[in-house]
């Protein structure tokens, strides 16, 4: 590992909206509160942000059901324009975008440039969609009846996003969420809050009409969403984060009935057989693991290897990761920024740590740099032991943690044994092999000899406790449509 100390601009690189973004204006919280955000690469304050109470919430959602009606009538095309008009703003802010999520977040700046482009697809792929909500006009078998089947809005919907990809995970959301006609209230998460309120003001700025959608940071998640899931003006919740939070924001939403999607954790298995092209292997496990620090949902959590290729992978990864610069993600050599938090490098370690003790080897790094900030080094562990935690957790963390194998029954087995299912990636060769075990993975998400799945055109989302709903895709605007039949009687004339 190579650790760089070059110290981090000291001023953000624009004048970054700092308030609650309510009905087209940008307020202070109605109680005055503020919440600091932090640099993750060294644990100073960035700037302070206004902290939504849950009056702000309720201000936030009435102004969404405010702006609804006219937003669910205006003409497709004119949707279509607002969002096309913020693609190309986003894409002219990329520098200043990704310099924002860099101090916030931690990525280096190539990575927050990387998700500067994925969040503008979204709203490209979007705006494309939303000309293309079609129906249906049919026939009941009997013929006694004509059906028309129609789409439109779900209604006002609420967004809740996590901190590894914040102006990506915002964007993923309000993009089908305006193509179809809702209008919204985004929380985002207390840590990376300046990515989704610039997000707010390039939406205002391609002209989106005030109150379509609304942007309340809060350090008082539960006290302001839960009063809006329960009023019932809330008809959709959109939620990614944790399974835990998912399952008490799903029993919240189950008072008033909310439609909801459910993006959740991970814990991908990454199966390496041995008939793969190593090379490949490895660069895919780099990818899968390393993307984000190992903070993504879709990140490589348990490696499975072929007994007769293992040491030799292990090697191999071990001298990609442990060759990777840590340092501030502002720094433009560095390819590994810092954790997210204090507590999310105690808990990484704590998995390390956990597997070392039951036996695992280390074959780089593991120990943490010494000086500011919230690094911790790529690190790979080679035989561990299946009863270790990291192996049932989600790691979070760049970390990987190398079991291995020894036949095609026995790894699609040891893959499924979790109660999540998000992504899964397998490295062989052989196609029906491939085919056979892709299939056979109980995921949402399949890289095959690749270590990415996330598209804009591709629908994301995860089976089992990884939650529900598809975001991107052809799929991605149906979670913000209701399906709507008309029936009429055939009269006996028309009967032919
Ligand atoms: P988290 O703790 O579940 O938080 C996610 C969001 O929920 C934050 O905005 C958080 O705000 C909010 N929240 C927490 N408690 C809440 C409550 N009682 N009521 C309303 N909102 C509440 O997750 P995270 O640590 O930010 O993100 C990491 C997790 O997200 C991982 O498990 C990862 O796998 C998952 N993830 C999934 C996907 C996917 O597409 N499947 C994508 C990215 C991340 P506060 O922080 O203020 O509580």
């Amino acid at each position: 590992m190579t650790t760089i100390d070059a110290p981090a601009p000291d001023r953000l690189p624009t004048d970054v909206p700092t308030r609650l973004f309510i009905g087209g204006r940008w307020i202070a919280g109605s109680d005055g509160a503020t919440m600091p955000v932090e640099d993750p690469a060294t644990g100073q304050v960035l700037c302070h942000v206004a902290d939504a109470s849950p009056a702000d919430g309720v201000a936030a959602l009435d102004a969404a059901r405010a702006a609804g009606p006219a937003w669910a009538a205006a003409p497709a095309r004119e949707r279509s324009r607002v969002l096309r008009r913020a693609h190309d703003l986003v894409v002219s802010r990329t520098e200043e975008l990704a310099l924002v999520m860099t101090r916030e977040m931690g990525k280096p700046l190539a990575e927050a440039r990387g998700e500067v482009a994925y969040a503008a697809g979204f709203l490209e792929w979007f705006a494309e969609e939303a000309v293309r909500i079609g129906g249906e006009y049919g026939r009941t078998p009997n013929g006694a009846a004509r059906t028309v089947v129609t789409r439109r809005p779900v209604g006002t919907c609420l967004l809740v996003t996590p901190w590894n990809f914040p102006l990506a995970m915002a964007a993923r959301k309000i993009a089908p969420a305006l193509a179809a006609g809702c209008t919204v209230v985004l929380k985002p998460a207390p840590q990376t809050p300046l990515s989704s309120l610039l997000l707010a003001e390039i939406l205002a700025e391609a002209g989106l009409p005030a109150g379509a959608v609304n942007v309340v940071p809060t350090s008082r998640a539960g006290e302001v969403v839960a009063p809006l899931l329960r009023s019932g003006h809330v008809r959709k919740l959109s939620f990614t984060g944790s399974t835990a939070v998912g399952r008490l924001l799903l029993a919240q939403a189950s008072d008033a009935v909310v439609r909801t999607s459910m993006e959740l954790g991970g814990n991908a298995p990454f199966l390496v057989f041995d008939d793969a092209d190593l090379d490949v292997a490895v660069d895919g496990a780099v990818q899968a693991k390393m993307r984000n620090m190992g903070e993504a949902c879709v990140a490589a959590n348990r490696f499975f290897v072929h007994r007769s290729v293992a040491t030799e992978f292990a090697e191999r990864l071990g001298a990609r990761m442990g060759s990777l610069v840590v340092g501030p993600g502002t720094s433009p050599t560095t390819q590994v920024g810092p954790l997210i938090d204090a507590g999310s490098r105690a808990k990484v370690a704590g998995l390390v740590d956990d597997a070392v003790a039951r036996g695992a080897e280390v074959v780089c790094g593991a120990a943490i740099p010494s000086g500011s900030g919230y690094f911790y080094p790529p690190t790979v562990l080679a035989g561990v032991a299946p009863d270790s935690a990291l192996v049932s957790e989600e790691i979070f963390g760049p970390v990987a943690a190398i079991q291995v194998f020894d036949t095609d029954d026995d790894v699609v087995a040891l893959a499924n044994a979790t109660v999540w299912g998000l992504a899964g990636y397998v490295f062989t060769r052989d196609l029906d092999r491939a085919l056979s075990v892709a299939e056979a993975l109980d995921v949402g998400m399949v890289g095959l000899n690749g270590g990415a799945v996330s598209n804009p055109a591709a629908p994301f989302g995860g089976v089992k406790q990884s939650g529900f709903g598809r975001e991107g895709g052809r799929q991605g605007i149906e979670e913000y449509l209701d399906v709507k039949m008309i029936m009429i009687p055939v009269r006996d004339r028309d009967r032919r």
